[in-house]
């Protein structure tokens, strides 16, 4: 299809290099899941390459009507299986998956938002391969003690491995962005999480507020706690404060409410 108007709404940015397309769904390992949701496959560049191998295993979400004919048109896989959706509002529960990868090259005016939702779900999501724009790779990949360590590198890395595969550049799509653009992987991590999540997700929050705050004053909030000044790391900064860190903070607040 020669689409001619790209909705600037939706974050069209459609990608152009076979090469690059391919590269990034290699990415994929299929440890311990043979199920792959690809978020925003646009004109489905990245899709011919999932589709060559996993045919039956494919679940494309797509917001854009006009896609979603044209999508359908194309590929011939069942008509259920491309979702007409803002992923955002998708749960994994509607189609009944509990074990799958997640793909795609994102909306990056919602990439956090859909990295939120994607933590929401870590459970049921083993792997996560997808394009983000440079400076919110690097910032998902950061850790402690630089300046763009924060909220989403705390919590992604809480749940996942995450490793920075490479630099895209604006050129390589349509239209061309005026960003550069990077490919994360997110791998899951074994371990079982040590403290109540929402709890972590409200203790990170709060403390990146006011990042350069001692924790013993961002964290005012739980200050009604028994014995809240015993707690470890007050005297430290949320950016200085590590993922593992993180987690026996929340956990010290967690004993104590
Ligand atoms: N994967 C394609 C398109 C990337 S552009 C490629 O690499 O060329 C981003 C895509 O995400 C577009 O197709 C856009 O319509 C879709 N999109 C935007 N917001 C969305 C949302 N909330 N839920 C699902 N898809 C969305």
């Amino acid at each position: 299809m020669h689409k001619s108007i790209f909705r600037k709404k939706f974050d069209q940015y459609f990608l152009k290099d076979k090469n690059i397309a391919k590269k990034i769904v290699k990415n994929l390992s299929f440890l311990n899941y043979d199920t792959v949701v690809e978020i925003g496959p646009g004109l489905g560049i990245l899709t011919q390459y999932l589709l060559k191998h996993h045919q039956n295993q494919v679940f494309l979400i797509e917001i854009d009507r006009e896609l979603i004919s044209f999508l359908r048109n194309k590929f011939s896989i069942s008509k259920n299986r491309i979702i007409h959706k803002d992923f955002l509002k998708w749960s994994p529960e509607e189609i009944h998956l509990q074990n799958f990868a997640i793909i795609g090259n994102f909306p990056y005016s919602i990439s956090s938002q859909i990295l939120f939702h994607i933590l929401k779900y870590n459970q049921y999501i083993p792997e996560c391969i997808g394009m983000f724009q440079k400076e919110v790779a690097k910032r998902i990949a950061s850790h402690e003690g630089k300046k763009n360590y924060g909220i989403l590198s705390v919590l992604v890395q809480t749940f996942y491995e995450v490793k920075y595969l490479f630099t895209v550049n604006p050129q390589v799509f349509f239209p061309i962005p005026n960003v550069k653009s990077a490919v994360l992987s997110l791998r899951k991590k074994n371990e079982i999480l040590s403290c109540n999540k929402d709890l972590l997700f409200k203790c990170v929050k709060t403390a990146f507020n006011q990042r350069r705050k001692k924790l013993k004053n961002s964290l005012q909030l739980f200050n009604h706690i028994p014995n809240f000044y015993k707690i470890p790391f007050l005297n430290k900064r949320a950016e200085e404060l590590s993922v593992q860190e993180f987690l026996q903070l929340t956990k010290e607040i967690e004993i104590r409410r």
